[in-house]
């Protein structure tokens, strides 16, 4: 089956809510004000990495960063939007760009039986021809480490460009911290395995409710514990 990353990472969490999310296509509250920023801050990322003849100024780069805030950052939290956004600015302008190989990068991965599709912020050929791979959040995540999303790109990576060695670097809009690290082969192969796993149940249709802590967060929460009752949960 073809499937994006995104959604595997959805199943990964709770099958179920993948289910009502998308076979059963149930609508989703708006997005919040900080997945707006994440995705207007990739956008400016995009806007001033992206090699070109002429590159963007802070001004051009500061224009276009307060028209997307418009209309989707309430009044009372604008100006720290823009005061983040012009921080970001300035660190994205003092980034070497001579290395940048490709920014927000579409690929089509072959595993087993599966197509699995995804996009790399950014990526980075070094002098010694070792490849990097920037994926850029707003926070400072340690726990990223582990994200199969990463083991992905390594793959990827792997396979598009052949590098002699993959290093992958998680990025902090707001600290501008880079934490870089390499995958052992075994978490790879781990890590390969787990996502033919994810894909391999979404296709025999095992969408069986996963409960915990997540689900404090789910927007299907009532009609989960409705159509699966606690008391009902040993027989799942
Ligand atoms: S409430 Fe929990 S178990 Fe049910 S769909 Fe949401 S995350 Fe999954």
């Amino acid at each position: 089956m073809k499937i994006s990353y995104s959604r595997l990472a959805e199943y990964s969490e709770c099958p179920r809510r993948y289910y009502y999310r998308y076979v059963e296509e149930r609508s989703l509250p708006k997005q919040s004000e900080e997945m707006v920023l994440g995705s207007i801050l990739h956008d400016l990322l995009k806007y001033i990495l992206t090699p070109a003849l002429l590159p963007p100024t802070f001004q051009d780069a500061e224009r276009r960063l307060r028209s997307l805030l418009s209309g989707k950052v309430g009044a009372e939290r604008m100006a720290e939007a823009i005061e983040l956004g012009r921080k970001v600015i300035a660190n994205l302008l003092n980034e070497d760009t001579s290395r940048i190989l490709a920014i927000e990068y579409s690929f089509s991965l072959a595993l087993s039986k599966h197509l699995v599709t995804g996009r790399m912020d950014r990526v980075d050929r070094h002098k010694d021809g070792e490849l990097e791979i920037l994926e850029y959040k707003l926070h400072s995540q340690r726990g990223w480490r582990d994200n199969l999303q990463l083991v992905l790109y390594h793959l990827a990576a792997e396979s598009i460009w052949h590098p002699p060695s993959i290093k992958l670097t998680l990025v902090s809009f707001i600290d501008n911290e880079k934490d870089s690290f390499y995958l052992k082969e075994s978490e790879v192969v781990e890590g390969r395995e787990k996502i033919i796993n994810l894909a391999s149940g979404i296709e025999r249709g095992d969408f069986t409710p996963l409960r915990g802590d997540h689900c404090f967060r789910c927007p299907f929460y009532t009609v989960c514990f409705k159509e699966f009752p606690p008391e009902r949960e040993s027989l799942l």
